[in-house]
């Protein structure tokens, strides 16, 4: 059973329901500990506005969405992303967020070239790493199912972020997504591997059927995944941190009231994580 104090709702999990000032403020009125938000809703709230808020709710952000998207096909474009990914380290530091998700980018448009991909995902991360570092944000590459190899991220198995991390040295990191890694064969090594470097765990549940593999996920206890299992994996290789419920899904949460969801997120995180 997951410890009630390290739950964190990632707002993407209602993110139909709410904008970051609602999101704070209900989950806050249900106890919820911690937040994961979104840049897109950040920006829209402003950021004095939403340290206000968070100061106000005692709210704790567990990590900032995102940086990364470092593939592209002109210098031009891959020089704004890492612009980009120093807002995101500034925001993430402003925020007092644990960590910067780091979603690495697929395929530059037109491309096949996925070996030269996972090369513009190591050289952006090596770029923007000195600004993490100075700012005190830890980076967190989440490794994404191998589905999204093409138009999201060529980091595809908690291995193959961890060969990054050991090429990188410090200030990077792993979040761990039961969504995207329940299916490895090699989990439980990689976890064991990931031991002082786990920065983000992420729960949800692998639905069968997945109508839709982007905003299909479930809550947990609905689906295939061992929670518990990989919680105690995780555990055991020595990470206490917050445990983010992260759930898209269009056809089920989404249109559920908020407090709802949350309600449900609570209860399911005691029950099933
Ligand atoms: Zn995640």
């Amino acid at each position: 059973m997951a410890d009630r104090n390290r739950l964190s709702i990632n707002q993407a999990t209602t993110r139909q329901q709410h904008t970051l000032a609602e999101a704070i403020a209900a989950y806050s009125t249900q106890d919820v500990p911690g937040i994961g938000i979104w840049r897109d809703k950040l920006e829209e709230c402003g950021l004095a506005e939403a340290k206000r808020r968070l100061d106000d709710s005692g709210l704790k952000v567990s990590s900032l969405c995102r940086g990364g998207m470092f593939p592209h096909p002109t210098a031009g474009k891959r020089q704004a992303a890492l612009d980009d990914c120093r807002i995101a380290i500034e925001q993430a530091a402003e925020l007092d967020a644990d960590c910067l998700i780091l979603v690495a980018g697929g395929l530059p448009a037109g491309s096949k070239d996925l070996i030269g991909a996972r090369q513009m995902i190591r050289e952006g991360l090596a770029a923007v790493l000195p600004n993490a570092r100075a700012a005190g944000v830890p980076v967190a590459i989440e490794p994404l199912h191998p589905m999204y190899a093409a138009d999201r991220c060529a980091i595809n198995t908690l291995d193959q972020a961890l060969d990054l991390c050991d090429a990188l040295g410090e200030g990077v990191g792993v979040a761990v997504d039961a969504y995207h890694v329940w299916w490895d064969p090699k989990l439980e090594a990689a976890i064991a591997r990931a031991a002082g470097r786990i920065l983000g765990f992420h729960v949800c549940d692998w639905l069968v059927p997945t109508t839709d593999l982007l905003l299909d996920r479930g809550m947990m206890g609905d689906g295939v995944i061992d929670l518990p299992a990989l919680h105690r994996a995780v555990s055991a290789a020595g990470y206490v941190g917050p445990i983010e419920v992260e759930i898209f899904s269009t056809a089920n949460w989404w249109r559920r009231p908020g407090d709802e969801v949350i309600a449900t997120c609570k209860e399911r995180f005691q029950a099933c994580v």
